[in-house]
């Protein structure tokens, strides 16, 4: 029996399946007989015991995790839940019954809204089981520990057990819901285990049977045939093989060379990102750096950053952004009025031209940085909408001293217009990100939206086309720096449709390098020809992905 689900990663594994215990009853709803004082006291005691070992949790991890932990300890603490977890005491409730019917109903108004919100309602879940738990004196619901590897099935995994799985045992995870954005699969990407959320039919997996999960094909196989294993064991050996071979340059199959860069936003992550096989740095953010600050930083102390990560990469290229305020990374000293629509206001290279003299200093320092390192350094400017606004910059860097100077394409017109603005400038960075959000005129960071955030969308990608040809026509570098270029099928897309470098988090460099290494120019073309002739993002997604999983089983041409 096959199942399909969205896939986590794009590694296969097999093994037997544990499924995660089912979660606690609902309390019964007769009324307390120990009175509404002393059951808040109990309920009281259990929420703050609650927040207290999330957050101690939080303590043990880092990144996402321990975000995800650290918000779910203070929704333990949540005023507003107390309030309506007192006010059911006050009606007679024992305290696991308010509890209970308190998360639950707050459960069912974020599953009401819909989108990114709704995917947070297990969070919720998870600490109403673990507060019910830890009144009945039993242990708090977590992970089996069956003594051997094996692969955990679960309706959806709270992100308090996600975050601190035993990676040794566990190989990898199906849950029956769940989709992209859920914090199983953030947090599953993060960790680099394979992962297939959103499995109708998952129900149905029963403990100790065999499994082979196949991420990137977006299938899990229940109880399969030798002949199946077998084929999945040669794909695990050839996936182990290339992940343990030493880090090469990001290339297609045939040799071509996709250099694969880091995106940054501060120095201190310079070691880390070469020791992950860093080719140089994509996208290093410098407004990062003075997201605090409530004045504009001096040529000195800026040197003295872009110094330290130019230092990091002698020899190799650095592409430096030039400050993006507004929006979603406001800073105090380029733009602090207030806009109705900051991603439509005075922002990136916008702000920076009304504040000329920030620009020219930030300039200035780069330059002066590059002249004390051996780095190859690129500076290119956020949020270019025109092509008179690419001669602006690409001239004024230039009159600076900077010898590369080019343009991020994440305005739709930019990408429109192409043709010209890669005549007008050295370089095009894709910013993938805005690019979608400007395309699909829907806010990035606005949760209800999330699904229109969809880079594999072919309206999107043949903007990215526009941008690759142009980039070929004129002889100049398109690299893509946006999440998108982290995808690994993404990635062989968007080289498909013409980019010649690809920048991404450092954590994801290793799967995209080993999946551009699966794909020939002319295969990566034809997935690219896929994806655009698509109808919507899932369809250009499971387009690509079908085509692939033929190839890996069929061993033709894709
Ligand atoms: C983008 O928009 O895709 C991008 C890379 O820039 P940022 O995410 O910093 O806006
Ligand atoms: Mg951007």
């Amino acid at each position: 029996m096959q199942l399909t689900g969205t896939g986590i990663g794009r590694r296969t594994i097999t093994g037997p399946a544990v499924r995660m215990p089912d979660p606690l009853p609902a309390p019964a709803s007769t009324p307390s007989t120990l009175g509404a004082e002393a059951e808040l006291g109990r309920a009281t005691d259990a929420l703050a015991g609650v927040s207290a070992e999330l957050a101690e949790r939080a303590d043990r991890v880092s990144g996402a995790a321990q975000g995800v932990l650290l918000a779910q300890s203070q929704m333990a603490n949540d005023p507003a839940l107390r309030t309506e977890v007192q006010q059911l005491l006050d009606g007679g409730a024992t305290a696991e019954s308010a509890v209970f019917t308190a998360f639950a109903a707050y459960r069912d108004m974020l599953l009401g809204l819909g989108g990114y919100l709704a995917e947070r309602a297990t969070d919720l879940d998870d600490i109403s089981q673990r507060v019910r738990a830890r009144l009945q004196g039993l242990p708090a619901p977590g992970v089996p520990d069956p003594g051997h590897p094996f692969v955990l099935v679960a309706t959806d995994l709270a992100p308090a057990d996600t975050a601190l799985l035993d990676l040794a045992q566990v190989l990898g995870l199906v849950t029956s819901e769940g989709g992209p954005t859920s914090h199983t699969a953030i947090l599953a990407r993060e960790q680099s285990l394979p992962a297939l959320v959103g499995v109708s039919g998952a129900e149905g997996i029963t403990d100790g049977q065999t499994l082979i999960v196949d991420a990137a094909a977006g299938t899990v196989v229940v109880d399969p045939t030798d002949a199946e294993v077998a084929a999945a064991q040669d794909r695990i050996s050839a996936l182990d093989e290339a992940a343990s071979a030493p880090i090469t340059p990001g290339a297609l199959a045939d040799g071509t060379l996709v250099p694969l860069l880091a995106n940054l936003g501060n120095p201190s992550g310079v070691a880390r990102a070469v020791e992950l096989g860093a080719e140089g740095v994509g996208l290093f953010r410098t407004e990062f750096l003075f997201l605090d600050a409530d004045r504009a930083p001096t040529v000195a102390e800026q040197q003295e950053q872009y110094r330290a990560v130019l230092a990091g990469f002698p020899g190799q290229k650095v592409v430096v952004r030039l400050l993006d305020a507004g929006a979603d990374k406001p800073l105090a000293f380029l733009n602090d009025a207030h806009e109705e629509n900051p991603a439509l206001g005075v922002r990136g290279l916008r702000a920076l031209r009304t504040h000329e003299s920030i620009l020219r200093d930030q300039l200035t320092a780069l330059a002066a940085a590059d002249a004390e390192t051996d780095a190859d350094l690129w500076v290119m400017a956020p949020m270019v909408a025109t092509v008179e606004e690419t001669e602006y910059i690409t001239a004024l860097a230039h009159e600076l001293g900077l010898r590369t100077a080019g343009v991020m394409v994440e305005v739709p017109s930019a990408a429109l217009l192409a043709d010209h603005v890669l005549a007008a400038t050295d370089f095009a960075s894709i910013g993938t990100n805005d690019l979608t959000q400007y395309t699909l005129a829907a806010d990035r960071v606005l949760g209800s939206v999330a699904q229109l955030q969809d880079p594999w969308h072919p309206a999107v990608l043949q903007l990215v086309a526009r941008v690759g040809a142009a980039g070929r026509a004129h002889g100049k570098p398109v690299g893509v720096c946006g999440e998108a270029a982290a995808d690994p099928l993404l990635a062989v897309v968007l080289v498909g449709l013409g980019a010649t470098s690809l920048s991404m988090s450092p954590a994801a460099l290793a799967d995209v390098r080993a999946e551009l290494a699966l794909h020939t120019p002319t295969q990566a073309q034809a997935l690219a020809a896929l994806a655009l002739q698509a109808s919507g993002a899932a369809e250009a997604q499971a387009a690509v992905r079908a085509a692939i999983t033929h190839t890996h089983h069929e061993g033709t041409d894709a």
